[in-house]
C-alpha cells in the first residue's frame, strides 16, 4: 500500500478524503477545460519587481525558469480591454452626463477622482493580495498554457529562503520545517483554528507545487534517449514519504485536499457572481462557452454539499476577532509580496497565479455580507486578474489530487 493511500476526514474540514475524491472526478476535467479558454488562459504579471525583503539573488539562468511573454497581437482585445461593454452602459441623469457606472448621481470631476480614490482604498482595504501597479510598463500578459507549472530545477538556499521566510517569517507562529524536532501536527493542536487554517494553505500549496514538480518532471536525455517530461516515482516519494518526512510527508498531502476545499467553497459562495459576470473576450460565442463550462462544474457543488466552513472562523470575542482578521490578512498579503523573491522566473509566475488565486478566495469568503441567496452586493467586484487567479488555483489543486492518485497507482512498497 502506498503512503499516499490517504484516508479520513479532511482536518478542519467537513469532508473525507473519499468525499474529494469523488468530487474531484467530476471536477477535473471541467476545470481543465475551463482554464484552457482565452478567458482565463492570459495572464497579467509583473515579473520584474525586485524582491522588497533581501537583495535580489540575481536572475536565474535555468533554462526551465524562463517565462515566454505575449507579443501584443497575440492577446485577445476583449482581454486587453478589461470591460464587457454591456456592463459598462452607465445609466444617465437625466439631462446631464455626468455618470459613474452604476451610480445615479451628480459629481464634479474632483468628486469622481475622490470617489475613484475610496473605490480603490475599498478594493486594498478588503484585498489580500498585494495589488499589481497597473502603471507599470513592466506588466506583461502570459499565456499559462504555454508557461505551464513543472520541474525547473530551482532548489538551494534561494528556493530554501523563500520558504523559510515564508513559514518563519510571515506566517503566525508556525511548525518550523527547518528545526531537528520538527513534528507540524502536534504543533498545529496548539494552534487556534485560524492559524492552522492558515498553515494548511501555505503548506497545501507548497505540496501542490512539489506535486507538481515530481509529475512533470524532465528526464534527461542521454545519446539513445531523447529528454522526456513525465512523472517522477522517486522524486515524489523523496518529498512525501513519511521515512523521508519525519511523518510529515501524507499531513502535507493532505493539505492539498483542504486547500482543493477551501478554493472550492469560494468558488461555489460566488456563484451569484459568476452568473452576472461576462467573461468578456471579445467573442460572442466563446464567451458564451465559458458562461456554460462554468455552470456546469457549479452543479458539481450537490455532490459534496459540506465543504470548508468559513463560518466557523473569526466567531470570538468581536474585537480579538476583528484583530486576527486583520494579521490575517496583512499575513497573506505579505506572501504574495514574498513571491517578487523568487529567483525563478516561472516558479515567480506561478507562485503569484495561485497566492493571488488563494487571496481572492479568501476575498470571497471573508468579505462581511457579499453574498445573499442569489444575489451580489454591488461594491463586490472582482477583477479579471482575481477571476483568472482563483480559477487557475482551483485547476492547480485539482490537478494535484488527480497527481497524487496517479502516484498511488505507480506507489508500490
Ligand atoms: P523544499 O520543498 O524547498 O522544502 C523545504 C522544507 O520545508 C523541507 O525540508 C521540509 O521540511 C518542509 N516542507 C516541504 N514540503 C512541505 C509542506 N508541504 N508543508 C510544510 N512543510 C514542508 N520548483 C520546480 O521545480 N518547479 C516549480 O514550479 C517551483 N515553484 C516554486 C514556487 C515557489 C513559490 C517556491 C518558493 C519554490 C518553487 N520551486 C519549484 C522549488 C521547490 O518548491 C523546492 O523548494 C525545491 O525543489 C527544493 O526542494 P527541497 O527538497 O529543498 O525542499
Amino acid at each position: 500500500q502506498c503512503f499516499c493511500q490517504l484516508s479520513g476526514k479532511v482536518e478542519d474540514c467537513c469532508c473525507d478524503v473519499e468525499a474529494v475524491h469523488n468530487l474531484n472526478k467530476e471536477v477535473y476535467p471541467k476545470i481543465l477545460e475551463i482554464v484552457k479558454q482565452n478567458y482565463f488562459k492570459f495572464f497579467k504579471v509583473n515579473l520584474g519587481r525586485s524582491c522588497p525583503f533581501w537583495p535580489d539573488d540575481g536572475t536565474c539562468s535555468l533554462k526551465d525558469c524562463s517565462v515566454q511573454t505575449c507579443k501584443e497581437d497575440e492577446v485577445p482585445e476583449g482581454v486587453k480591454g478589461y470591460h464587457d461593454p454591456k456592463k459598462e452602459q452607465p445609466k444617465k441623469c437625466k439631462g446631464d452626463n455626468s455618470t459613474l457606472g452604476d451610480v445615479n448621481i451628480h459629481l464634479s470631476e474632483e468628486d469622481k477622482q475622490a470617489f475613484e480614490t475610496w473605490q480603490q482604498y475599498d478594493d486594498a482595504e478588503n484585498s489580500f493580495c498585494q495589488p499589481e501597479d497597473e502603471l507599470s510598463a513592466d506588466l506583461k500578459y502570459v499565456n499559462l498554457l504555454l508557461n505551464p507549472e513543472r520541474f525547473t530545477n530551482y532548489k538551494g538556499d534561494s528556493a530554501n529562503r523563500v520558504w523559510y521566510s515564508i513559514y518563519q517569517e510571515n506566517c503566525f507562529k508556525l511548525p518550523n520545517p527547518y528545526t531537528e524536532k520538527y513534528e507540524a501536527s502536534s504543533a498545529l493542536n496548539q494552534l487556534c483554528l485560524e492559524k492552522r487554517v492558515f498553515y494548511r494553505v501555505i503548506s497545501g500549496m507548497h505540496a501542490s507545487i512539489n506535486t507538481h514538480l515530481s509529475a512533470q518532471y524532465l528526464f534527461k536525455g542521454n545519446g539513445f534517449m531523447k529528454p522526456e517530461w513525465r512523472p517522477n516515482v522517486e522524486e515524489f516519494k523523496k518529498r512525501f514519504d513519511p521515512e523521508k518526512t519525519k511523518g510529515q510527508g501524507p499531513s502535507w498531502l493532505k493539505n492539498i485536499y483542504f486547500l482543493y476545499l477551501l478554493v472550492w467553497r469560494a468558488v461555489i459562495k460566488a456563484g451569484p457572481y459568476w452568473k452576472q459576470e461576462g467573461f468578456f473576450t471579445g467573442h460572442k460565442s466563446e464567451d458564451g462557452l465559458v458562461k456554460k463550462h462554468i455552470g456546469d462544474l457549479l452543479l458539481q457543488s450537490r455532490n459534496c454539499p459540506s465543504t470548508f466552513d468559513e463560518t466557523m472562523m473569526f466567531t470570538g470575542d468581536p474585537v480579538t476577532s476583528r484583530g486576527l482578521k486583520e494579521e490575517f490578512r496583512k499575513k497573506f498579503r505579505n506572501i504574495t509580496r514574498i513571491m517578487d523573491c523568487v529567483g525563478c522566473q516561472k516558479c515567480r509566475l506561478w507562485g503569484k497565479v495561485q497566492t493571488q488565486g488563494i487571496g481572492t478566495a479568501l476575498k470571497i469568503l471573508f468579505s462581511s455580507n457579499q453574498f445573499a441567496e442569489d444575489t451580489v452586493s454591488p461594491s463586490f467586484r472582482l477583477k479579471r486578474n482575481e477571476i483568472v487567479a482563483l480559477f487557475n488555483a482551483l485547476g492547480r489543486y485539482s490537478s494535484s489530487i488527480h497527481y497524487v492518485q496517479m502516484f498511488r497507482s505507480l506507489t508500490r512498497r
